[in-house]
């Protein structure tokens, strides 16, 4: 792929997320030629806020007609195993949103189907692109706090999430799988890979059928441990929706993200505290703006990857990892045990 070519994509899934995708590629210079709906009403309308020539309400017409570079697929998690292979019956590259998978089953099947197909697979993990968390990963990468020991990474609020996603509400599976999935990834972009963990889950909001609350302990490879917690029912005014607090233990110093963007570093007893927040573009809205931005980041990231022909860093292969991790935390909170993670 010619490195200074304009990518031509196309969309499938015109609904709540679809729209940061949307302002990204076009931020982006990346061409959406096309999007896609099982309801047409949604795809008309879709392309017609963006200024998108061709509309679809069947995916399999949309990429034999148009022939993308890559398909972004953007729909919610039990059609992504049909989407990712009739891309890869396309032979067009595909990014796919989180979760990946309800198991890991499908998530074989989908890595497999790319494979064979020869394309690249990226699922939409997006959290280890938003600034705050960059500027961790770069302050461990660099060696400003030594050697991480002990991690927790944390998102608690009480946001009405329900509003713009009301399929929240209704899934048995909810918290690990939503938002658990992203802090699991976190986990590992900071520490490794995972020898075993333990969970709790709790229901705490009588609203909603699935878990609203999870608490995963995790033993790293490396040794370290690490604690990933997440809460939709926690009420603190202002709610701090959707930051992720971030503490990091090093064997020289320390780094944490605190509530209002604050990164703060320990190196060697020195204490800097800064801003990382991200300056919103026009499109953006608070208190979305740091996950808008890591959208346009992992989007970028996609077109530098195809162009380069390199595997991206959420590759489906990678985010098995994750995946398997949030569904070894299910059967660790049946269990009450710590469960070793197979090979
Ligand atoms: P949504 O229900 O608002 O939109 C999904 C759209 O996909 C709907 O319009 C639906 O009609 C369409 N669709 C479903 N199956 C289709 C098919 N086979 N062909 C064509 N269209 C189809 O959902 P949403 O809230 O936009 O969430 C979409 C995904 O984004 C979910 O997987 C969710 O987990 C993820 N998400 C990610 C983040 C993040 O920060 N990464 C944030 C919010 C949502």
């Amino acid at each position: 792929m010619p490195s200074g070519a304009k990518l031509r994509g196309c969309l499938i899934g015109c609904g709540f997320f679809a729209e940061n995708h949307l302002s990204a590629w076009r931020d982006l210079g990346a061409e959406i030629v096309a999007v896609c709906d099982i309801d047409p009403a949604k795809a008309a309308v879709t392309a017609s806020r963006h200024g998108i020539a061709r509309f679809y309400s069947d995916g399999d017409e949309m990429l034999a007609r148009e022939r993308p570079d890559f398909v972004d697929i953007v729909t919610t998690v039990s059609s992504h195993r049909p989407l990712v292979e009739l891309a890869a019956k396309h032979r067009v590259p595909a990014v796919c949103q989180k979760p990946f998978a309800t198991n890991l089953e499908d998530a074989d099947a989908m890595i497999a189907a790319c494979e064979h197909a020869g394309i690249p697979l990226m699922v939409h993990e997006n959290f280890r692109w938003r600034t705050p968390m960059l500027a961790v990963g770069r302050a461990i990468s660099e060696g400003r706090i030594g050697n991480p020991f002990f991690g927790r990474i944390s998102c608690r609020h009480d946001f009405d999430i329900y509003g713009p996603q009301p399929y929240l509400a209704e899934v048995e599976r909810f918290a690990i799988l939503d938002v658990g999935i992203h802090l699991l990834d976190l986990a590992r972009f900071y520490f490794g890979e995972v020898a075993s963990l333990a969970c709790t889950t709790q229901r705490a909001n009588p609203r909603v059928k699935g878990e609203d609350v999870a608490t995963i302990l995790l033993r790293h490879t490396s040794g370290a441990t690490s604690v990933v917690d997440a809460s939709f029912f926690t009420h603190m005014h202002p709610t701090p929706f959707p930051e992720t607090v971030v503490e990091i233990d090093g064997s020289t110093g320390a780094a944490r993200v605190l509530e209002g963007y604050r990164l703060q570093l320990t190196e060697k007893s020195v204490v800097s505290m800064t801003s990382a927040e991200p300056r919103p573009a026009a499109w953006m809205k608070k208190p979305w703006h740091d996950v808008q931005t890591s959208v346009v980041n992992i989007q970028r990231h996609w077109l530098e990857s195809l162009k380069k022909g390199s595997e991206p860093a959420t590759s489906g292969r990678d985010n098995r990892k994750t995946l398997q991790l949030g569904l070894l935390a299910y059967d660790a909170a049946a269990s009450g045990q710590m469960l070793k993670v197979l090979a």
